[in-house]
């Protein structure tokens, strides 16, 4: 239940400053009292971006693939036996994608859903009222830009909708983005994914003031 002072602030003053109440809230009593909501939003944030990661490998299998099929289909010879080989790799990886995407995205809601009830949970529903929350936040857009992404550039990837027709959670560049792929001109290998994903990763201790900064950005939009 929202407390009352909560309640009269986004009332009286809106929920951009409801949302700094929270943010207050949450920062104040971060240690102890909301240890369980730091977890949540470490959680939170680590499946979005998987979810991301999944969806971007999946839209670009299938750009990639279209490509490959277009160009067979305007060439006299059609696809050579690589490009055949290639194109069942590509599909093959397509449909194992979409099954996981479908799990993941189950154990998202699951996470969502069991969120402890608080300043943290309160905040993270008001701002995903926007369904363009990530793109409104400046640590977020600064956040991919930094990484290498699309927000550095003009081509708007982020903003669009990555996989026209299905339901994906839409989010800043990963290491799978196919236009980021593409500016980058190599294909990273597993060693490369694993590292930058390890520069990264919220569970680190060196990633402490980092991960802060994003938990406020995903939960409250700062
Ligand atoms: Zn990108
Ligand atoms: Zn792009
Ligand atoms: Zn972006």
């Amino acid at each position: 239940m929202t407390p009352l002072v909560e309640y009269l602030v986004s009332k009286f003053l809106g929920q951009e400053a409801a949302q700094s109440f929270r943010r207050r809230r949450f920062m104040r009593g971060a240690t102890e009292k909301y240890k369980d909501d730091a977890a949540w939003a470490r959680d939170m944030i680590t499946m979005h971006m998987e979810l991301c990661e999944m969806s971007q490998r999946e839209g670009y299998l299938r750009q990639e693939a279209r490509e490959l099929q277009e160009r067979a289909a305007n060439s006299a010879e059609g696809l050579t036996t690589s490009q055949q080989s290639q194109l069942e790799k590509w599909l093959g990886e397509i449909e194992q994608l979409a099954r996981q995407y479908w799990i993941r995205e189950r154990e998202f809601y699951r996470r969502e859903v069991s969120a402890p009830s608080g300043p943290v949970l309160r905040g993270y529903l008001s701002w995903r009222e926007n369904p363009r929350w990530y793109m409104l936040s400046k640590t977020l857009t600064r956040d991919c830009a930094g990484r290498g992404g699309c927000c550095g550039r003009a081509c708007g990837c982020c903003d669009k909708d990555r996989m026209a027709g299905r339901k994906v959670r839409k989010g800043h560049c990963t290491v799978e983005c196919g236009c980021c792929r593409r500016v980058w001109g190599f294909e990273m290998s597993y060693e490369d994914k694993t590292r930058y994903k390890k520069l990264y990763d919220v569970h680190m201790k060196e990633n402490e003031a980092y991960v802060n900064r994003l938990k406020m950005a995903y939960i409250f939009g700062k």
